[in-house]
């Protein structure tokens, strides 16, 4: 192989790749899977022993898909196995409310039907996403999967990039993808600082059974220590994504199963009938992260490591998807150019197309989440008005259900079910 760069590839180097993921969460695992598809070849690295990523009971997590991902997995080929046990969203109500007494009269109602898309979204759970794309993974020839390994150092050279497993290993590749979270160690060895800062909120998140069923509506609660999603399952079962002030939330957490359940229920009303838990309990303390580049030398941030924003919105994983979109048709039409796919210009397309959206929605979140997360009688009346006056107009309606389903903006081809 030739080997133009004066850093010469160590002796006991394995085959160079073209990308190099650390971090194969879901983000890692759709960008290994798109860019082999795309006719790379990817190494994905993650510390975790792969028994941990399929479980094959439902814990209790599961994620809001905005159409937009649903195309992607299709694209990719991981939607097929996902689909039966996916609920569509075809309704989202969104209004204020206190504990015990309900929600307020005035509220946003959102209904699929007046796009002609299709449902705004679907949820999916965790356990079946995560195993489709392992699947997917072993499917593809063009990625090698190395499970409980960790990446401790790197290094960038004029033509690749190295780094060195804690087992002492290398792997070369013509540039690395760091989607290893929002503690990001590839942003960090890079030199990549971030922004952001702590919510002081703590998201507890569960699903429940209930009496009643949930008609693919998801709702979503203003509270004033924080919103209360819940988004509707298969059966008769939903998600619940319940933000508190984090001192609270640690008194919750140290809860029975049933003491949890008489402090959730006022906080919804009765409108779902009895509810009972269906599977665990997690809690994650919620802040935003910003990192200040996307990209460095032969390297890209993708996912949570790239931007981790506030849950109120859903949009974390879907904001990944669309890194993944962008990234791999920028490498893409990188390599139909004849140019080096990790060099900075080329990553600088992937940056110019990305950060500013994501800087944009963590920002929004952030942004809706102080609006709401607070009793102040003024804020209230103006935010109930407010959403008095969106919901009737079937424009801004109209507005609002296309971002939902992430339709709107700069749609890489992958979110538009196309190939790249
Ligand atoms: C309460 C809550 C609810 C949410 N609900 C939704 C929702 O409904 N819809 C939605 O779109 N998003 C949602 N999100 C956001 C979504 O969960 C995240 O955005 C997404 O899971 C991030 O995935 P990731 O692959 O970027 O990172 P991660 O899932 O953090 O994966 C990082 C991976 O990197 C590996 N790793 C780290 N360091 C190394 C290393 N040095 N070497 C090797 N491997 C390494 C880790 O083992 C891990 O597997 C929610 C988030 C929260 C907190």
């Amino acid at each position: 192989m030739d080997n133009p760069d004066p850093m010469p590839i160590l002796p006991n180097m394995e085959n160079i790749s073209d990308i190099l993921i650390v971090g194969a969460g879901l983000n890692g695992s759709a960008m290994a899977i798109a860019a082999a598809q795309a006719g790379f070849r990817v190494t994905l690295v993650d510390s975790l022993p792969t028994a941990t990523r399929r479980l094959p009971a439902f814990d209790g997590r599961s994620y809001a898909l905005a159409l937009a991902s649903q195309r992607l997995l299709s694209a990719i080929g991981v939607w097929g196995a996902v689909r039966d046990s996916s609920q569509p969203i075809l309704e989202i109500k969104v209004s204020d409310g206190r504990a015990g007494e309900g929600a307020s009269p005035f509220f946003m109602h959102f209904d699929h039907a007046e796009i002609e898309e299709g449902p705004m979204g679907f949820m999916v759970e965790d356990r079946h996403l995560r195993r489709a794309f392992l699947d997917q993974i072993k499917a593809e020839d063009r990625i090698t999967y190395i499970p409980e390994e960790t990446v401790i150092t790197q290094e960038v050279h004029a033509t690749h990039f190295v780094v060195t497993l804690a087992s002492g290993r290398d792997l070369a590749a013509r540039m690395i993808v760091g989607s290893d979270g929002r503690q990001s160690g590839t942003a960090e060895r890079a030199g990549i600082k971030r922004t952001g800062w702590d919510y002081g909120q703590t998201a507890l998140v569960c699903a429940i059974e209930h009496e009643k069923p949930n008609n693919g509506i998801a709702h979503q609660f203003f509270m004033p220590a924080g919103p209360l999603a819940i988004l509707p399952l298969t059966g008769n079962r939903s998600s619940i994504v319940w933000a508190e002030k984090t001192e609270t939330a640690a008194k919750i957490t140290q809860m029975s199963d049933s003491d949890f359940l008489d402090a959730l229920r006022p906080r919804f009303g009765d409108f779902l009938g009895q509810i009972k838990l269906a599977g665990k309990r997690f809690s994650y303390p919620l802040n935003l992260t910003l990192a200040n580049s996307f990209v460095a030398d032969r390297l890209a941030l993708i996912g949570d490591a790239a931007h981790g924003i506030h849950p109120i919105a859903g949009q974390g994983l879907n904001a990944g998807l669309r890194d993944v979109g962008a990234l791999v048709e920028v490498l893409v039409e990188a390599r139909r150019r004849g140019e080096d796919h990790g060099t900075r210009p080329v990553l600088d397309r992937y940056e110019g197309w990305r950060r500013f959206d994501s800087a944009t929605l963590a920002l929004a979140t952030d942004g809706f989440n102080r609006l709401f997360s607070n009793d102040n009688a003024l804020l209230r009346l103006g935010r109930d008005l407010g959403m008095g006056l969106i919901n009737k107009l079937p424009r801004a309606r109209r507005a609002f259900i296309r971002e939902a389903a992430g339709l709107t903006g700069d749609v890489p081809k992958l979110l538009q079910g196309k190939p790249v």
